[in-house]
């Protein structure tokens, strides 16, 4: 666009429905929050067990900030990688069940990393329509060849695999705006039977599924083998920031070698990779918030089936509401939050065209009467 043309553009975009704005919290993240000036109950975080604001992370980012400083000061591979990044690491590997880990300093970097260390300029990558904006970025970036395949559909990416030449399927694991699962034991099958990259991206299963809390491909029981790329986000059900890659000792090697988005950046706050591990093992001691965030997901998909409002097959605590029109997600989500409930409109180009949502995410903050609020006033809107 040229200059003069920047304030037609912004008026198109809110002409469309498709105006973001930001509001502005004055509290800490947790099942309520302080926004533009009025308590309301939160339904749209990804801190699905209620960690954001844990006293024992804070606690631990505190002492982290006592005895490391506030700053790493540098990249990783320069002087920044202190031993708490270090200890974060061994962790991760080892609740992953794989030989190492690597911490990104978010998983958007992470995505970018690993796409551009494994793909050859002009080579292949496969990637399900719905993935996260970060898988199709690092593509791009890469140069790749990028196909999207129709959600979940194996069939096609079988036909595109059969060709041969090398590839890399990524795929998230826990579709972000739709909650549902990606058929990874048969992605996996499909991978190893054409010697093609599969890289998992476990943002939203991570701490939420799987036993322990280890995510999706805990879930599934497959390991660095049959899934040799796993990234996962230490934002969202570990309620801190940042991310890492786990796999192979070659692997982990290779990107400390050669992902541009690890070696030029600073590494995380040492203080923040304290937060995280304290993050991590309350996730695999607090089972009480897994069972407790399954339970308000089957109260809220009952809930919904008695309203007869149109839910997704998400058996996560991700529960979109499809309503279609840009417009409609936007009225909606207003009048909740007039009642008192926080939800999120999404809209294209964040889902495809056509698809705008309420995104209802649930956290094992909440109690059942704040579920069964917002499935009252959600009623009365669909009425
Ligand atoms: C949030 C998210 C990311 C990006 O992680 P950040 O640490 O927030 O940069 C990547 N992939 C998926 C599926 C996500 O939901």
């Amino acid at each position: 666009m040229r200059v003069t043309e920047l304030s037609a553009a912004l008026a198109a975009r809110r002409a469309a429905g498709l105006y973001r704005h930001r509001h502005v919290l004055d509290s800490p993240q947790g099942a309520e929050v302080v926004v533009d000036g009025r308590r309301v109950v939160n339904f749209c975080s990804n801190d699905y067990l209620g960690l954001a604001n844990h006293p024992e992370v804070v606690a631990a980012w505190r002492r982290g900030a006592e005895a490391y400083g506030v700053g790493s000061g540098a990249s990783h591979l320069v002087c920044g990688h202190l031993r708490p990044h270090h200890a974060l690491e061994e962790e991760l590997a080892a609740f992953t069940g794989r030989d190492r880990a690597l911490v990104f300093s978010t998983g958007y970097q992470a995505n970018l990393g690993v796409i551009g260390a494994l793909v050859t300029r002009g080579g292949r990558v496969f990637e399900d329509r719905l993935n996260h904006a970060s898988l199709l970025d690092g593509a791009r970036l890469a140069g790749a060849r990028l196909r999207r395949y129709p959600h979940g559909d194996l069939k096609v990416l079988e036909r595109w695999l059969s060709r041969g030449e090398e590839a890399l399927i990524a795929t998230d694991a826990v579709f972000s705006m739709d909650g549902d699962l990606a058929p990874l034991p048969q992605l996996a099958e499909l991978a190893r039977r054409h010697d093609a990259w599969l890289h998992v991206d476990d943002a939203h299963g991570f701490g939420v599924l799987g036993e322990t809390g280890a995510g999706t491909l805990s879930h599934f029981g497959l390991d660095q083998t049959q899934v040799p790329v796993l990234m996962a986000t230490l934002g969202k059900a570990l309620g801190v920031f940042g991310a890492f890659v786990a796999g192979s000792d070659d692997l982990i090697e290779w990107l400390l070698q050669s992902a541009r988005t690890y070696i030029y950046t600073t590494a995380l706050p040492p203080a923040l990779a304290e937060a995280a591990r304290a993050a991590r093992r309350l996730v695999q001691d607090e089972d009480w918030r897994r069972r407790h965030l399954q339970a308000l997901t089957a109260r809220f998909r009952r809930g919904a089936e008695r309203f007869g409002l149109p839910l997704l097959p998400s058996p996560t605590p991700i529960q979109p509401l499809i309503v279609g029109d840009n417009a409609r997600a936007l009225r909606w989500s207003r009048r909740l939050l007039e009642r008192g409930y926080w939800v999120a409109p999404i809209r294209p180009p964040t889902v495809p065209a056509g698809s705008a949502r309420l995104r209802i995410t649930l956290s094992a903050a909440h109690s059942e009467e704040q579920v069964d609020g917002l499935l009252a006033a959600l009623a009365e809107l669909a009425a």
